[in-house]
């Protein structure tokens, strides 16, 4: 395979760097499949072009305008489908089933906000909720509405879903009426900016509404302005970098922030050995361990399961990842690849000599492939006191690797455990038993972005914890990042300014989009 030269496009155009270029790798072979350069690149000029180009041509545009080129986008990538996978095998390690869960994830993303969008018809007003009479005069009438900011919505995102990733973050931006300058991890940089050439080509964007930092961000950050957003999915620690930058403090920048999390299943004290709500977990856990290598920000990490049934689950669920074949993820029948990076197959052995600490490995996985690539065995822990496990509790170790704890089967219990996590994006019940879910619910929801209710009822039905789905909130408390994205229109208002109008009340509906000024 020739090795790629990956581009940034800015400014309109696309860019070659003029530095020391980083190498791309197959994480399977350890061979180098592109370079990644943005050394020169002016990315204040970059911002500009995006926010003055970009940006107005999109504000001239109504959300059913905006909508369609969402769908055009969403066509596009589903036209690039096979080669946008067969890359992300190439530089992800992911299998194809992986590669598919993203770039579909991506399709689907972009589809369902073109149908929000088309909904919101001709119109570039969009009023929140309904207005109220502000004094006794019903004359003085009080309505909130959203404006599109006026700078970029930049994004910075993981290595992990280089498609969805920036998907997600765009529908929303773009829908909104700002211009996107999308910055992917540098390490599986390939499918994003695949990605992007088709899109810039084939989807009929206006001039500015895209750029693509295909690489380095350079000084992209110190440009951010007051009417900018700035949106980050990856580590905590990295986001904690960027919430503490002096001109994201003193400007006020919006920043959302996607970070790290301790997702949780729990098992309700009803379910027994051979019940619908057993297998449904059994099969939703090895999945979603063993999903993209465990290299997704919704994998569970934590497994609380009530005491009684630990060593049947343990055994049970040993089996089926056993099962799980290993290797070449370009096979068809291999069930997981390798990690992305040597730097996370460091990382993960460095997690998982944390969890050592706080809990006994019960399962490892045989048979990798060769002596080349970055690969890591399946690994199951059994944490040895719940209450006092501080690594199984704060410490994501970001591969197939997860920690049963024993717990009394409480509810409460169950809320206080997954809360030691200090945030996170998804925790999921499975349970038939209504007043456990209900109590156990309460006591997780403050925890967590989504709680995810599986049982015997739901179980032809569901998607399995790990699907980040567009109509539903994706983010979460404290550890997590505190931030949201998705959430049907919650996720376009994060690119939107609100404000709220008072005065006479034809004309505050008249801009609010309500009714005619006039009448
Ligand atoms: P990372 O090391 O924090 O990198 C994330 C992104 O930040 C990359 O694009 C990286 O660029 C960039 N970056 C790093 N330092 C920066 C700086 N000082 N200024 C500007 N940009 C900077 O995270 P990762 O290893 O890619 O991803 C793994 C983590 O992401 C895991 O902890 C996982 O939980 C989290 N994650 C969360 C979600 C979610 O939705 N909550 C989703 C996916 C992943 P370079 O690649 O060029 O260094």
């Amino acid at each position: 395979m020739t090795v790629e030269t990956i581009e940034s496009y800015v400014e309109g155009r696309w860019a070659t760097g003029k530095g020391q270029a980083a190498k791309l790798a197959n994480p399977t072979t350890e061979a180098e499949v592109a370079t990644a350069d943005t050394h020169g690149i002016d990315m204040g000029k970059a911002l500009a072009f995006a926010r003055e180009t970009g940006g107005k041509a999109l504000r001239a545009l109504t959300f059913k305008d905006r909508a369609e080129l969402l769908f055009k986008m969403s066509q596009v990538t589903h036209k690039a489908r096979e080669e946008l996978i067969e890359t992300e095998v190439v530089n992800g390690g992911c299998t194809r089933s992986d590669a598919k869960f993203d770039v579909d994830g991506a399709i689907g993303t972009l589809a369902a906000y073109a149908d929000l969008g088309k909904k919101l018809g001709d119109t570039r007003a969009l009023a929140d909720g309904e207005g109220l009479a502000l004094g006794r005069s019903p004359r003085l009438w009080g309505q909130h509405v959203y404006s599109p900011k006026l700078g970029a919505a930049v994004f910075i995102n993981a290595f992990n879903f280089p498609a969805w990733g920036f998907a997600e973050k765009a529908a929303c931006a773009l829908l909104a009426g700002m211009p996107v300058v999308s910055k992917p991890a540098t390490a599986t940089a390939l499918t994003a900016y695949r990605m992007t050439k088709h899109l810039v080509e084939h989807a009929g964007l206006p001039a500015g509404a895209m750029s693509f930092i295909g690489g380095a961000p350079g000084d992209l950050l110190d440009h951010l302005d007051v009417q900018d957003v700035l949106a980050f999915t990856g580590s905590a620690a990295t986001g904690h970098k960027l919430r503490t930058r002096s001109n994201v403090i003193e400007r006020s920048i919006r920043l959302n922030v996607e970070a790290d999390s301790l997702n949780a299943m729990v098992i309700g004290p009803d379910v027994e050995v051979g019940s619908e709500a057993l297998s449904l977990f059994l099969r939703e856990a090895a999945k979603d361990m063993t999903q993209k290598t465990g290299q997704k920000c919704t994998a569970v990490r934590r497994i609380f399961v009530p005491a009684a049934l630990v060593d049947d689950v343990i055994a049970e669920l040993g089996a089926r990842l056993g099962a799980i074949k290993i290797g070449d993820p370009a096979s068809n029948d291999t069930g997981m690849g390798p990690l992305a990076t040597k730097a996370q197959l460091e990382e993960v052995k460095r997690g998982v000599a944390l969890l050592e600490k706080d809990a006994d490995r019960v399962f490892t996985s045989e048979g990798l492939a060769g002596a080349s690539g970055y690969f890591h065995p399946i690994m199951l822990f059994r944490a040895r006191d719940p209450k006092s496990a501080p690594h199984v509790h704060t410490h994501e170790v970001f591969g197939p690797v997860a920690t049963i704890v024993p717990y009394s089967g409480d509810p409460e219990e169950a809320g206080a455990l997954v809360g030691l996590g200090q945030g996170c994006l998804v925790s999921s019940i499975y349970s038939d038993d209504r007043a456990f879910i209900e109590r156990a619910t309460g006591a997780i929801a403050p925890w967590t972005g989504r709680v995810y209710i599986a049982g015997a009822k739901v179980a032809e039905h569901t998607m399995g914890p790990g699907t980040v789905l567009p109509l539903s909130v994706h983010g979460g408390p404290g550890r997590a990042g505190g931030g949201e994205e998705l959430g049907g229109m919650r996720g376009v208002f994060h690119f939107m300014q609100r404000t709220a109008l008072q005065g006479y009340r034809p004309i505050v509906e008249g801009i609010a989009g309500i009714k005619a000024a006039s009448t």
